[in-house]
């Protein structure tokens, strides 16, 4: 599926941010809504000079949460926001490479117990913004992989269909160098992004999907 894809759109550049801190704000700021919205947030912050630890600081939560209005949910994620500074500083001196440079295992448990982080707003952020080799999942990829019959059908959001996406991606990319999981699990999330928009959708487009083939030959996983 990663090649096929990557044949299809080419490289993805993920994750659409110019720092580490503003694609942690990102991951936050995306939960259930669009990513337009939380580009308007952003460029809110942006303006207010808050896209850093310290600007991000400064701001009262009132103020925060005004200008995150139109990624919507402000009543969590602002203080969700704070949180997430108030770990970097008492546990990290207030410095993204000392986080960065926690084990995995124990900064995705970290993460997770962070008011308003799930597993993929975890896995995201453990990603893209902190460089550790782990798989995201999103609902794009669920649908993906239920349609191809490569996972038997979840509820969405069940934490146990979480985890099943995450391993099924790890498995398909095992066999790959350990150096390089990281580069693939970034540019194989966001292409799946991708198909997911243009292809499969609540009702998916088939005709033309990069992955037709790959439907045809699927099989039932055990
Ligand atoms: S071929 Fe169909 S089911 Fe498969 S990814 Fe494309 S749109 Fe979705």
């Amino acid at each position: 599926m990663h090649d096929s894809l990557f044949a299809a759109y080419g490289p993805q550049h993920w994750w659409p941010a110019e720092t580490r801190f503003e694609m942690i704000l990102g991951a936050y700021l995306t939960q259930n809504t669009s990513w337009k919205a939380v580009e308007i947030s952003l460029g809110n912050l942006r303006r207010a000079g808050a896209l850093t630890p310290d600007g991000l600081r400064a701001l009262q939560l009132a103020k925060l949460q005004e200008l995150i209005r139109p990624s919507g949910f402000i009543t969590r994620k602002a203080p969700a926001l704070k949180a997430f500074l108030a770990m970097l500083d008492a546990e990290f001196s207030g410095s993204l490479d000392r986080l960065a440079n926690a084990p995995t295992a124990q900064l995705r448990v970290r993460l997770l117990s962070l008011p308003g982080v799930g597993p993929e707003t975890a896995d995201a952020i453990l990603l893209y913004a902190l460089g550790h080799s782990v798989p995201v999942a999103d609902e794009y990829l669920r649908r993906i992989a239920e349609r191809h019959r490569l996972i038997h059908p979840a509820p969405a959001k069940n934490r146990r269909g979480y985890d099943a996406l995450v391993q099924l991606t790890a498995d398909a990319f095992s066999a790959d160098p350990a150096p390089d999981r990281a580069r693939l699990f970034n540019e194989f999330h966001a292409l799946t992004v991708a198909v997911g928009k243009a292809h499969c959708r609540l009702t998916p487009s088939c005709s033309g999907c990069p992955l037709a083939c790959d439907l045809e030959e699927s099989t039932p996983r055990a």
